[in-house]
């Protein structure tokens, strides 16, 4: 059997434990550049913002609805995430993180599991004021599908029976009531199907996720693909997924932003482009591998009226490396190549690729060049900055970022980083 836990409108949530007077207002939090909404709490959904609509487009509802919009705070969210999945993890033997508020648990030798869970879910409650939904079933398809269960049985009453609200254990249905569960529920909120499928299967006449879990095997394989065999086998409560533990190392580490203004000037551009460089060195450190080759690039706003920017370079390295001062050099010489006067770069973004374990690195004669082995000196500069905060130890490059410069993002309306910076711990008058 397996759990999925999934916490509701997580950073929402995050941002309401910290601020008790939120508790009952509608709350949205934007994404970068306060450019649109990517998490509501209830009631703002129940005010008509969608996900991902544009802040301008419900503004307004600040002045006539009392709507609170929060500017993304991603280190927060992050604290209160690791937080979450620690206390997640006494559901079971095993776990895999699956997102930033999502973790499947297997729950094998697991007794009285749904009790378990409610115990869990009121744990986490409790010590983080953050509401979970947890779905229990055969396969991670069907906890998939037992969590949307809990969620929307509580969000839309009458959906579901009610007493699957938050906690829903799909070995606690008849297989009537199973089969009127999966009738209920459209193909498009299976996990694995996404908007395109979905379309296809409307074509086809299938409608609902009992439909989906009937058709026949190899038709499914002929039509779509093994993954949407494998989906269908799962609904059918054959197991084809395990937990995956130990996430793969990526193949590519991007780091890619908007700029908060655009950016028009070299030297900014080489100060943005040099500390997206000397984060993405970091993941690359972080994940213990090394890079081969270095894409940069920048661009105008498509929305906005020509002259329009798109323009892209590879760099290789001479070595394959994870050193920040290599890295940030390559991408400051690929964006000189690329920049031209004369355009409003709204974004630019740096991707190492041709990644390796660095275990792997495969070392060579030494023919006269200077190879200068730094691993230590970045490992030194790593801790420095988990200590005492991202960028405290940083390349020159990056500029001093004493005032907010140009291409750093807008964050108007950002809360404190109330759990990792102690200058910013929440203040309790009595
Ligand atoms: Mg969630």
């Amino acid at each position: 059997m397996f759990a999925l836990l999934d916490a509701n409108n997580f950073y929402v949530s995050c941002e309401k434990c910290f601020q008790p007077a939120l508790r009952d207002k509608p709350v949205v939090v934007l994404s970068a550049n306060d450019g649109c909404a990517i998490a509501r709490s209830e009631e703002a959904k129940a005010l008509g913002i969608k996900m991902g609509e544009p802040y301008f487009k419900f503004k307004h509802l600040e002045l006539t609805h009392g709507l609170v919009t929060r500017s993304a705070c991603f280190p927060l969210y992050a604290d209160l995430s690791s937080r979450l999945m620690s206390i997640a993890s006494g559901m079971g033997c095993d776990v895999e993180q699956y997102s930033i508020d999502e973790q499947f648990i297997d729950l094998s030798g697991v007794r009285e599991i749904t009790r378990r869970a409610w115990v869990i879910r009121d744990r986490i409650h409790r010590g983080l004021g953050i509401a979970c939904g947890v779905g229990i079933g055969p396969t991670k398809t069907l906890a998939k599908f037992a969590n949307h269960i809990a969620k929307a049985s509580e969000r839309r009453p009458g959906s579901y029976p009610a007493r699957l609200q938050r906690v829903c254990n799909l070995a606690e249905l008849s297989p009537q009531e199973l089969a009127a569960a999966l009738e209920a529920t459209p193909v498009g909120e299976i996990w694995g199907v996404g908007p395109r499928i979905s379309a296809q299967l409307y074509d086809a006449g299938i409608l609902n996720a009992l439909q989906l879990s009937k058709l026949d095997l190899g038709t499914v394989r002929r039509h779509w693909s093994v993954v949407m065999e494998r989906t269908v086998r799962e609904l059918n409560g054959e197991p084809c997924l395990t937990l995956e533990s130990q996430p793969e190392p990526k193949q590519m580490i991007a780091c890619t932003r908007s700029f908060g203004s655009p950016v028009s000037e070299l030297d900014p551009l080489i100060e943005a482009v040099s500390d997206f460089a000397s984060r993405a060195a970091q993941k690359l450190r972080l994940q213990g591998s090394v890079a081969g080759q270095i894409q940069v690039f920048a661009h105008t706003s498509r929305f906005r009226p020509p002259p329009h920017f798109h323009r892209s370079i590879v760099v290789p390295l001479i070595r394959p490396t994870a050193d920040t001062g290599l890295i940030v050099a390559s991408a400051v010489h690929g964006i000189k190549r690329i920049y031209r006067e004369g355009f409003e770069l709204k974004k630019a973004g740096v991707i190492l690729m041709d990644l390796n374990d660095k275990a792997d690195l495969q070392h060579e004669l030494d023919l006269g060049d200077e190879i200068c082995d730094r691993g230590s000196l970045f490992a030194a500069v790593d801790k420095l900055n988990q200590r005492y905060g991202r960028g405290t130890v940083h390349i020159g490059s990056t500029g001093l970022q004493t005032n907010r410069a140009p291409w750093q993002q807008r964050q108007d309306q950002r809360s404190p980083r109330y759990s990792t910076v102690l200058a910013e711990i929440p203040e309790v008058k009595c």
